[in-house]
């Protein structure tokens, strides 16, 4: 079976600016997570970061990207708009994205999503229980009801997202807030996870459960081989039909 072909795709910006972030990360969020997914044999992982040219998004790396996952937070307006479609039409096409934590208002999550996809948050190292309310959906394989992140920035309700056709996981909040935090989309032919945790002051991408999510969601979201997409541009006028149609009323006035 070929491989997973995953692009980790990180803004990598509070790394290189913020002491107490290169701590955490020394060679970027990217990698942290890329490592965690190099676990898998039926991975091929590689990364991007935005400063790179066309944000490490060219079209050939997305042509030979099966999932791709999306870190960003402080410089989302500089994700150039063309690169936004591009991804888009990769999504419409078949390849799978995974928005991490802050990614949540990303260009490209929230035109998938076609909502503000704003929500409440705090700074407070508080703990995060992550419960996991469909145990039998795959991104939730390997894991217990629930896991616990010891520290951890609160992301709360009400989250402007469209309804989740998957709800995988609700994260409970030591200060009394409970949020959506893996949600599933189908966009197109492609799939869309959207995962909360992972604020970049926090280890949260060393943690194991966390790698197993992510692993699980990349899975999920490869492509299927189903039907080419066919509404990348126009509607189709379907003039062909399968089977014959009584001849039409020649009084009546087409429009369309
Ligand atoms: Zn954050």
């Amino acid at each position: 079976m070929s491989k997973i072909r995953v692009t980790v795709w990180n803004e990598y910006r509070h790394e290189r600016e913020q002491d107490v972030v290169a701590k955490v990360y020394p060679d970027g969020l990217h990698a942290a997570i890329a490592a965690g997914l190099g676990e898998h044999a039926d991975f091929d992982v590689r990364t991007a970061t935005l400063d790179e040219p066309d944000h490490g998004l060219t079209q050939d790396v997305l042509d030979n990207t099966d999932v791709l996952t999306w870190w960003g937070h402080k410089a989302h307006h500089e994700v150039r708009d063309e690169i936004v479609e591009r991804v888009a039409d990769r999504v419409y096409a078949g390849m799978g994205l995974i928005a991490l934590h802050s990614g949540h208002h990303s260009k490209i999550f929230r035109k998938l999503m076609g909502t503000r996809c704003s929500l409440r948050w705090r700074e407070a190292d508080e703990r995060e229980r992550i419960w996991v309310v469909e145990p039998g959906h795959p991104i939730a394989a390997g894991l217990g009801p629930y896991f616990e992140i010891p520290e951890a920035e609160m992301y709360g309700e009400y989250f402007d997202i469209p309804a989740p056709e998957s709800l995988v996981f609700v994260s409970w909040f030591q200060g009394g807030e409970v949020f959506r935090s893996g949600c599933c989309y189908r966009r197109g032919n492609g799939k869309v996870f959207y995962f909360r945790p992972g604020h970049e002051t926090y280890p949260i991408y060393y943690m194991p459960e966390v790698r197993q999510v992510l692993a699980n969601a990349v899975r999920w979201a490869a492509p299927t081989n189903g039907p080419a997409y066919p509404y990348l541009e126009h509607a189709i006028n379907a003039t062909e039909t399968l089977e014959s149609l009584p001849e039409r009323d020649a009084r009546r006035e087409r429009v369309g």
